[in-house]
């Protein structure tokens, strides 16, 4: 087939999504061109490669699965689109690119140099070498049907004004609204509501949370508090949180954020000894005389129970609203802090955002339903999932399945069989 006749797929927008999907499409045998607002692409990639880039996670795919929360999209459509693009599938594209990945003791996984900028100048170079024509300063500005074909013209905006394109096939990726400094600043929303396309609203994920903290809190801002196990409801997470000046920051809240954003008037419930049982804290404080005062007492279950400086704090808040405290009382304290939150942090803070394309608007192989043809991945769909990977394999999987969907929309059936990344 000539170049001209290959059929031309444009995907819109250079992060994880939009580029895999141009690797995908291209491989596949598409003319490729990527169209992006910003003067390079991948910006968000590299921010997350200031924390080492965990590209996905080792957990086994059952639970890996179960991460992914989408209102209108069930758990076996995520496994069906993991399996086409998996964890070790992900490991094994990186590879491709002569980026080595390890799996951390907790199951995270980065690439061994803990950076993203060598990853994403090879990937860019290989989609280059794969024909992948890339525009960039191009901001998508509108779609329409080109007369009656199933062919769609597409509106740029560009420093010198307008610029248009036709295509056989549209991929959109244009992120999320979180850290609009990278470009994903969810803008495209405008537009895509004014043409018809549901799009839920924005709301901060992966994000720290407000609290109301006394000078005592505030005094431990900036240390964590290790070992902890926070609950909302039925929900309990594991893990370390962050005095912020503001709040409270970390993994945990973070994997809470669904569950507090539920509720009215969002509260969080500490353990400080998750792994002592009631009776083991009893027991540590059986020889304290009966007629201590309370602040004796306090001092002695901190120094028995090994309390941190950040949980110290919070306890001894927590105890001192409490008046008069016998030792049952400070058992039951400990194993359940109450931490009233006031609100979660901007969108514009976060690390992701949840919100976007509604899934009544997509087909499960990704095709917005009202214009055939036309595909979307990644963040700007409406999904979350917490930190730890999941964001990203999630955006890989939808770029390759969106990316597959558009090379059989435009006749490439053989293409559906493609996995260019299990050769590696
Ligand atoms: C601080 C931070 C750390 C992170 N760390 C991790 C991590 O370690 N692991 C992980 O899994 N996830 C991490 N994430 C999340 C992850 O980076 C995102 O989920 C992912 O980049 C989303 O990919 P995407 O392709 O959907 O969109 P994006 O990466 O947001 O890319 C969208 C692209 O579209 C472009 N665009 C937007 N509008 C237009 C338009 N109108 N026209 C043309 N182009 C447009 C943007 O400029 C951008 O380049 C982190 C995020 C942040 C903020």
């Amino acid at each position: 087939m000539n170049e001209q006749d290959r059929p031309h797929v444009v995907v819109i927008g250079g992060g994880p999504a939009g580029l895999i999907a141009a690797e995908v499409a291209a491989t596949g045998g598409a003319r490729v061109t990527l169209y992006e607002a910003k003067a390079s692409v991948g910006r968000k990639l590299l921010v997350a490669g200031r924390g080492g880039l965990n590209l996905t996670h080792g957990e086994d795919i059952e639970t890996f699965v179960t991460r992914y929360r989408s209102e209108g999209v069930e758990a076996h459509w995520w496994a069906q689109c993991l399996a086409e693009f998996s964890p070790s599938m992900l490991r094994n594209w990186a590879a491709g690119l002569g980026i080595e990945t390890f799996e951390q003791r907790t199951g995270r996984v980065y690439p061994r140099e803990m950076k993203a900028a060598p990853l994403l100048r090879r990937w860019v170079a290989r989609l280059r070498e794969q024909g992948v024509v890339f525009c960039m300063k191009h901001r998508w500005r509108g779609i329409e049907r080109v007369g009656s074909s199933h062919r769609w013209r597409l509106q740029f905006e560009v420093e010198t004004g307008g610029s248009e394109v036709e295509a056989d096939a549209v991929i959109f990726a244009m992120g999320g609204a979180s850290w609009s400094i990278t470009g994903s600043d969810g803008r495209w929303r405008e537009t895509m509501e004014s043409l018809g396309v549901k799009v839920t609203p924005w709301q901060s994920a992966n994000c720290g949370w407000e609290v109301e903290w006394s000078t005592e809190m505030l005094a431990v801002e900036g240390k964590p508090i290790k070992n902890a196990m926070a609950s909302v409801g039925a929900e309990k997470v594991k893990g370390e949180l962050m005095v912020t000046r503001y709040g409270i920051e970390g993994g945990i809240i973070y994997q809470l954020g669904p569950a507090l954003r539920s509720m009215a008037e969002p509260m969080l419930t500490i353990d400080l000894k998750p792994d002592a049982t009631a009776e083991q804290l009893r027991e540590k404080m059986a020889f304290c005389s009966s007629d201590l005062c309370s602040s004796d007492l306090l001092n002695s279950a901190v120094k028995r129970w090994r309390l941190g400086e950040a949980a110290t704090a919070l306890f001894r808040e927590k105890a001192r609203d409490m008046g008069v405290i016998r030792v049952e009382e400070l058992v039951r304290l400990v194993k359940a802090v109450g931490v009233r939150l006031k609100n979660s942090r901007p969108v514009e803070e976060a690390i992701s955002s949840a919100g976007g394309i509604s899934w009544q608007e997509l087909a499960p192989d990704l095709s917005l339903q009202q214009w055939p043809g036309v595909f979307a991945a990644g963040e700007m769909v409406d999904w979350e999932a917490p930190t730890g990977g999941y964001l990203m394999q999630g955006c890989f999987a939808m770029g390759q399945r969106a990316a597959r969907s558009a090379l059989a929309f435009c006749g490439m059936q053989r293409s559906i069989e493609l996995s260019p990344w299990e050769k590696y």
